[in-house]
């Protein structure tokens, strides 16, 4: 009970019984005017009745004892009573875990700052989204997610100036109602601030958990002027954010909204295409160094758009792993794949590139497997690629699925090598079969920089680990020749051919395929014009 209410309630009980003690006065007063009391003692007197006045003035008091027990119980049941309550309003009210507001109590909070302001109060509501903490919770358990979570309360706490308000949202979600006053500034230097105290490790156990996090930030404007449309302009600028490279706080732009909205269309789209089929494999060859004897193809995903024309995975691929559309599309890819190379030699292998989310799935080497018998394609045909985002989300379980895969006889390549943050750490922890140096690397190589020592690098590292290794983005041929000198295994690139469709890839083998199947591309300028004008007319077709 609040000390409010335990006044007014001493003050009620106060009053009533000043009001008693008065009529009895009043009672007193008339009785002795009209001489009642004295008939009375008198009447008593005659009769011997004094004991029986006094047993009823020993009676009255007793009530008056019991009226005043009666009445601190009551007051002990209603202290419980609010109390309860008083909990029950505050669980309603805040996260349970880390005590901070919850949505409701930010909302309504927000709210009345919104309602009570002359024209747009200077707030900002800014949002905060860990980045790294599934992790954390997949690989040390809740616990260590709880730890996590209550260390960012603590933090946040103790950054936000008082009289502002901290909540957390849900999951790892975050927000803070700021008031900046007159200092904009100051918005920004609370959000950087965070970020910073976000990055410092979380010590647990014997060990440290480490997180990140990425802010959206939305100021009360003419166009944001409720709770609800603060709220998603806040959490559109955090996915502005996190689509920039995390880490980092972005303020709300109109335009974001707009893009917001094209992205809403592109997703209906994209949704609808995967349905009739418009997304196909397109095939890039890969050869054998040092003789560019062709050994198969990476299946590469193009969108033949009614409207827009044949559009590149940079157009879809993210929205479709952001909104987790990649697996079907990806499957319907794999079956296409695998039924287009029936027809093509059987030593032909098929690369498949296999997105983050999909390595999530505990049924995907199952759905692999399905595939593959379902259009009668070899798994020893098969190469899987992943890139590292894929294995920082969970390392376990890409483990046990890559493993089950091997087990299948599909080979697993890591794509993009040199890309990610801890490669060896990767090549260390799981088994591959491939590297694929990224095009970055090989784009550096006519200029003899730095970077062509780090292919050498990798290329050792490869050899040294037991693993073959392809060189991705080849264009030139004295890169194709240093290549091999080097002991890459296997070369990619526009000197090759670029990726093409299947009646190119079809022209490709019928035409340049000798006695035996052997296709050599040798990089001759008239055969790469061909195969450019063979993917040309496949992409138009
Ligand atoms: P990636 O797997 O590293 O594929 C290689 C990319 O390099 C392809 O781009 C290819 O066209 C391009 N490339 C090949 N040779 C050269 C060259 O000599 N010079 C240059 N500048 N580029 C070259 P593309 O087809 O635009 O694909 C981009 C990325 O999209 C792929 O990178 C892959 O990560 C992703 N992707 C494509 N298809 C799929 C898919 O079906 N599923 C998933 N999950 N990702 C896909
Ligand atoms: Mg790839
Ligand atoms: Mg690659």
């Amino acid at each position: 009970m609040s000390d409010d209410r335990s006044a007014s309630w001493a003050e009620g009980e106060a009053r009533e019984l000043l009001s008693l003690m008065m009529i009895g006065v009043c009672v007193w007063i008339v009785g002795t005017q009209l001489g009642v009391f004295k008939i009375l003692l008198e009447f008593t007197a005659l009769h011997g009745l004094e004991h029986l006045l006094m047993l009823a003035i020993c009676m009255s008091l007793g009530i008056g004892v019991a009226a005043v027990r009666k009445s601190f119980k009551l007051r002990r049941v209603m202290e419980a009573r609010d109390g309860a309550q008083a909990q029950a309003e505050s669980v309603a009210r805040h996260d349970v875990l880390t005590g901070l507001a919850n949505r409701r109590l930010f909302k309504e909070t927000l709210d009345a700052r919104l309602a009570s302001a002359e024209g747009i109060p200077s707030i900002a509501v800014i949002q905060i989204d860990l980045d790294r903490f599934k992790p954390v919770n997949d690989v040390h358990g809740h616990a260590a997610g709880d730890a996590v979570l209550c260390a960012v309360a603590d933090r946040l706490r103790g950054l936000l100036p008082p009289g502002n308000t901290a909540a957390r949202l849900g999951g790892d979600e975050f927000a803070l109602l700021f008031d900046y006053g007159a200092d904009t500034e100051s918005v920004s230097r609370l959000a950087q601030q965070i970020i910073t105290s976000l990055s410092q490790p979380i010590p647990w156990g014997a060990g440290r958990l480490e997180i990140g996090a990425t802010i959206g930030i939305a100021l009360a404007s003419v166009e944001t002027v409720t709770s609800e449309t603060l709220l998603h302009a806040a959490d559109v600028a955090m996915y502005q954010g996190k689509r920039d490279g995390r880490s980092t706080y972005r303020f709300f732009q109109l335009e974001m909204g707009h893009a917001l909205k094209i992205r809403a269309l592109l997703e209906q789209d994209l949704r609808a295409g995967i349905a009739r089929g418009e997304i196909e494999p397109f095939y890039q060859p890969v050869v054998a160094l040092p003789g560019r004897e062709l050994i198969g193809f990476e299946v590469l995903a193009r969108w033949r758009h009614p409207e827009h024309g044949l559009m590149n995975p940079s157009d879809f691929i993210t929205l479709a792993e952001e909104t987790g559309m990649i697996a079907d599309l990806c499957w319907s890819l794999m079956r296409q794949a695998c039924r287009d190379a029936r027809s093509w030699p059987q030593h032909l292998q098929l690369a498949i590139n296999i997105s983050p989310l999909q390595l999530q799935d505990k049924q995907m080497p199952e759905r692999v497997l399905a595939i593959l018998t379902e259009t009668g394609f070899a798994p020893s045909r098969l190469e899987i690629e992943i890139t590292e985002t894929a294995l920082v989300n969970d390392l376990e379980a890409a483990r046990v699925a890559l493993k089950s895969l091997q087990n299948l006889g599909v080979r697993i390549a890591l794509d993009d090598f040199g890309t990610g943050y801890s490669s060896l750490y990767h090549l260390r922890e799981l088994q591959f079969d491939k590297l694929k140096i990224d095009r970055s690397y090989v784009a550096s190589i006519p200029l003899g920089s730095e970077r062509a020592k780090l292919v050498d690098a990798i290329i050792a590292l490869g050899s040294s680990l037991g693993l073959l290794t392809t060189a991705e983005g080849i264009e030139t041929a004295s890169s194709v020749d240093w290549l091999a000198d080097q002991g890459c295994t296997y070369g990619q690139g526009f000197l090759f051919g670029a990726p093409m469709g299947k009646s190119a890839t079809d022209v490709l083998l019928a035409e340049w395929s000798d006695e035996s199947g052997k296709v050599v591309l040798d990089g001759a300028a008239e055969a790469q014009r061909q195969l450019k004008a063979g993917a040309l007319r496949a992409s138009a077709a």
